[in-house]
């Protein structure tokens, strides 16, 4: 199981490695993440900062602007610039783009956001909970998730 939850940049000068399961797994379709992932959606693993231990390359963080005006960091490889993971708002909190993982094959999406943007050919399969745009954690999140984001909120 480690070895599926290590990843990294294309040059491969920075590397990381989770080690906890992801908080939530969130696949986000809004018009940010798809212009700068250049795809149709994103996949992000929501966990806290301190499970995403840093093997090599220390990645360099870049603000980048959004359509609503939040903030958004994205750690980039200092060499070859690859995002591997993000943060919006909470500092505990990181969001690792699922695609950097040596092996994504276990990833599937707790929730489906920013659906309003989808575009028409992604099919949402039934099982999995489709918002317009944001979710209410509280009516998603498992009871481990909330009591983990608790634990991070009262830390930081
Ligand atoms: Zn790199
Ligand atoms: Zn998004």
């Amino acid at each position: 199981m480690t070895a599926l939850r290590e990843g990294g940049c294309s040059c491969g000068a920075v590397r990381y490695r989770l080690t906890a399961e992801p908080l939530f797994v969130h696949c986000c379709h809004c018009t940010n993440c798809q212009r700068q992932t250049g795809s149709a959606f994103v996949i992000n693993l929501l966990i806290e900062t301190d499970h995403v231990e840093l093997l090599g390359a220390v990645p360099v963080p870049v603000d980048v602007p959004r359509d609503d005006g939040s903030p958004q960091t994205i750690w980039r490889c200092p060499e070859c610039q690859v995002g591997v993971y993000s943060r919006y708002g909470h500092d505990g909190a990181r969001f690792v783009r699922a695609g950097t993982l040596d092996d994504a094959s276990w990833v599937v999406p707790d929730v489906h956001i920013y659906t309003r943007s989808k575009v028409p050919w992604v099919a949402i399969p039934e099982d999995q909970p489709a918002f317009e745009v944001f979710y209410d954690p509280k009516t998603q999140w498992p009871p481990e998730t909330m009591a983990r984001w608790r634990a991070l909120s009262a830390s930081a």
